[in-house]
């Protein structure tokens, strides 16, 4: 179910209040833009517009007080724009680098670092402002398509609401309805497929501007929708975006600027798609299982 919502972090104590409580991992990614504070991190230093550039610099990382090492030795250099897609097996530490990424989790050793600025200097809700969280299905409120997109927000010029259903494939879907904008959907709403949904939550989070955005795709073939308007709209969302995406989808492997292949809480390798199988080595390996 989690990974079925977007969220538009700074908004989404107001948009889903409900998802507040009870949820686990990478729900935790959720969470964390729910919470004001964050676990363990105290610095006061502003970020304004952020680039999105982010280092882990060899951080290690247990949840609790337990011996077992989720993250070891991990040093990866996002560069701002970059989308960079985690492979590995389940339980490797995708989804841990993810919360890592957002300040969720302070690592027991190492550091994080956004624009170069360590997260412990960092007023880490300063930096939240950035971020946008993207799962796999959508989670609607009752109330008109236009309050959907851009709750929340004050003063969206009708020019940006426009510019966003465009880049997000949502023109033809509003053109349909019989008030366009501002036919009711959600919850008592409208009925819509899996993929306007996804379009809508695309548009949600592209009117936020994000810097920042993370995806923790679907495992589940039932939730992985195909329809090329929605990768063209991700495709939108992501250009010249940070972008962190757990991938089980063979398109958007294929289209991430580099491939993390996580074993065991370490990097086993790094590459583009074509570096990776050409090499042989643990991505081929686990295209091979997959295929
Ligand atoms: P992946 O996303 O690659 O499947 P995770 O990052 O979710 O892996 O998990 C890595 C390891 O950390 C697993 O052993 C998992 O059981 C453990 N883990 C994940 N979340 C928590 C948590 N909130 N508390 C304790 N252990 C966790
Ligand atoms: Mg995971």
């Amino acid at each position: 179910f989690f990974s079925s919502i977007l969220m538009a972090v700074n908004q989404i104590i107001v948009v889903y209040p409900q998802i507040a409580k009870g949820m686990e991992s990478i729900h935790s990614v959720s969470e964390v833009l729910l919470s004001t504070d964050t676990e363990g991190y105290e610095g006061t230093k502003q970020i304004g517009i952020v680039k999105g550039d982010i280092e882990f610099d060899r951080v290690r990382f247990s949840y609790g007080d337990t011996d077992k090492h989720v993250l070891e030795d991990f040093s990866l250099h996002v560069r701002a724009g970059e989308t960079i897609a985690f492979v590995g097996a389940s339980g490797a530490g995708k989804s841990t680098v993810l919360n890592l990424a957002i300040g969720f989790y302070r690592p027991t050793s190492g550091t994080v670092k956004v624009d170069g600025i360590p997260f412990d200097e960092l007023d880490m809700r300063s930096f939240r402002h950035n971020l946008a969280v993207v799962p796999q299905s959508t989670v609607l409120f009752s109330g008109t398509i236009r309050d959907n997109i851009a709750y929340g927000l004050e003063g969206v010029t009708e020019e940006k609401l426009r510019r966003v259903i465009q880049l997000a494939n949502l023109q033809d879907v509003i053109d349909a309805m019989p008030q366009g904008l501002d036919t009711m959907i959600g919850e008592h709403g409208g009925k819509l497929s899996g993929g306007q949904r996804q379009r809508i939550a695309i548009a949600r989070a592209m009117i936020r501007e994000p810097r920042v955005i993370l995806l923790d795709e679907a495992t589940s073939a039932l939730d992985n929708i195909s329809e090329h308007v929605v990768q063209k709209a991700m495709q939108e969302l992501v250009r010249d975006r940070t972008t962190f995406i757990v991938a089980h989808r063979l398109s958007t492997i294929r289209d991430a600027d580099r491939i993390v292949v996580m074993n065991n809480g370490r990097i086993a390798e790094v590459g583009t798609y074509e570096e990776l199988i050409g090499a042989r080595g643990a991505f081929y390996e686990l295209k091979q299982l997959q295929a």
